[in-house]
């Protein structure tokens, strides 16, 4: 017996491209929605396919697989930023609803793209440049002081992708790959200055096609590696002030970009002698579908980002962003030496039953996010000392 594609009544059916952990965190508050979600999946075992009535195995890169899947679906929305614009362009004039649309998509696709236009909408950059030769990065280096950090415009994450230097031959190879007009780097390198930041933050909006928007509290997110290990939510100690320009300095993004769907913003707080608090921020870079700085949100407010996000790309009214707690922290679980998960998630959930485990049906490997946990509550050093027993000890870095 086939599956009814849709629940009775004209519920609409969501595609996701892309079959990773975002897309799955989509999938029970589908449920709910009585929305149908289907994703077009790496493969048979990515980890939304494991949850999802259907999932056809097809690349992103594909279009005639993409537009097989896309026919089936009202809307159509992404697991990843890294659809290409060939692909995106050809699903648009077929007709297909894509949200975010991709003149949106490309400024979290193409951090050169993304720092024009910030400058051009007056959202706080750090110092940068589009370097394309030796003296090129000769000069930023001497107006904006070394090391400098440069990122690969394109499909960097986690990140690869993103390389401090303290002299201009530690770039030779990228280079020489600009000079050879060799992706990612056909129309550059991008050049930053090295931000002395006070700790990374995020906004975390939503938007409709019908321009109705909603933002979450700032939250603090801490990076180690490259690599985010904790989101504190709300952001400790921030002011109210620099909170509300913060989330206003979001919306407006979302809004001049046309953003449907929610998007992260990632931040700097930065020492500024001049602002009322002593520091302000610079962007860092943005992410056009739920994102890692928003998962506290699916137990620590009312309406969680991935529940959004369905809402706000099939243009329903807003869910509200309230939390439920006074803090929320959320640990990313990264795997370690042993493959074995379950002995020792069962210790956990007898050990702390207000902890929620969020665990992504991903095999483990050194290193790779499997999955997060959220405490939450009024005691914000209890909840991160729980939050990173319960990570440490499914990674094997602890055993009581
Ligand atoms: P990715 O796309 O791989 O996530 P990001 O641009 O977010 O790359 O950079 C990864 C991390 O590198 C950031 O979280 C931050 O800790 C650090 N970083 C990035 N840009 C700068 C900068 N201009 N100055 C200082 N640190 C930076």
């Amino acid at each position: 017996m086939s599956t009814p594609r849709r629940a009775p009544g004209g519920f609409p059916v969501v595609g996701i491209i892309g079959g990773g952990q975002l897309a799955r965190m989509c999938a029970p508050p589908a449920v709910g929605l009585a929305v149908t979600l289907d994703v077009l999946a790496e493969s048979p075992d990515a980890s939304a396919a494991l949850v999802v009535p259907a999932a056809p195995v097809g690349a992103c890169d594909d279009l005639e697989a993409v537009r097989a899947f896309a026919r089936d679906c009202d809307v159509v929305t992404f697991d990843h930023e890294h659809v290409p614009g060939p692909v995106l362009a050809a699903l648009e004039a077929d007709g297909v609803p894509l949200h975010p649309s991709p003149a949106a998509l490309r400024f979290a696709q193409d951090k050169l793209a993304m720092r024009e236009r910030m400058e051009a909408i007056g959202v706080a950059n750090p110092r940068w440049a589009r370097v394309r030769t030796r003296a090129d990065l000769e000069a930023f280096g001497a107006q904006a002081g070394w090391p400098l950090v440069l990122k690969t415009p394109r499909g960097g994450y986690d990140g690869k992708g993103v390389r401090v230097v303290d002299a201009p031959e530690q770039a030779a190879d990228w280079l020489e790959a600009a000079r050879a007009g060799q992706a990612p780097f056909e129309d550059g390198i991008l050049a930053e200055e090295r931000v002395g930041f006070v700790r990374e933050l995020a906004v975390l909006v939503a938007r409709s096609p019908s321009g109705q928007a909603s933002a979450w509290p700032v939250v603090e997110t801490v990076q180690v590696g490259g690599i985010c290990t904790e989101v504190l939510a709300p952001a400790p100690g921030l002011s109210d002030e620099l909170a509300g320009t913060l989330v206003e300095a979001g919306l407006r993004i979302a809004g001049e970009l046309g953003v449907t769907g929610v998007m992260a913003v990632e931040m700097f707080e930065v020492p500024d002698a001049d602002a009322p608090g002593g520091t302000s921020y610079v962007v860092n870079e943005l992410a056009m579908r739920p994102h890692n700085s928003g998962h506290w949100s699916i137990d620590g407010a009312v309406t969680s980002q991935f529940e959004q996000h369905l809402r706000a790309v099939l243009d329903l009214p807003l869910g509200s962003t309230t939390p439920r707690a006074r803090w929320t922290v959320m640990g990313n679980v990264l795997g370690g030496e042993y493959p074995e998960l379950y002995g020792t998630y069962k210790h956990l959930l007898a050990r702390d039953p207000g902890l929620k485990m969020h665990l992504y049906g991903k095999g483990v490997r050194p290193g790779r996010k499997i999955g997060h946990v959220n405490v939450c509550g009024d005691d914000l050093g209890d909840l991160r000392a729980r939050a990173a027993h319960a990570c440490d000890y499914l990674r094997g870095t602890v055993t009581e």
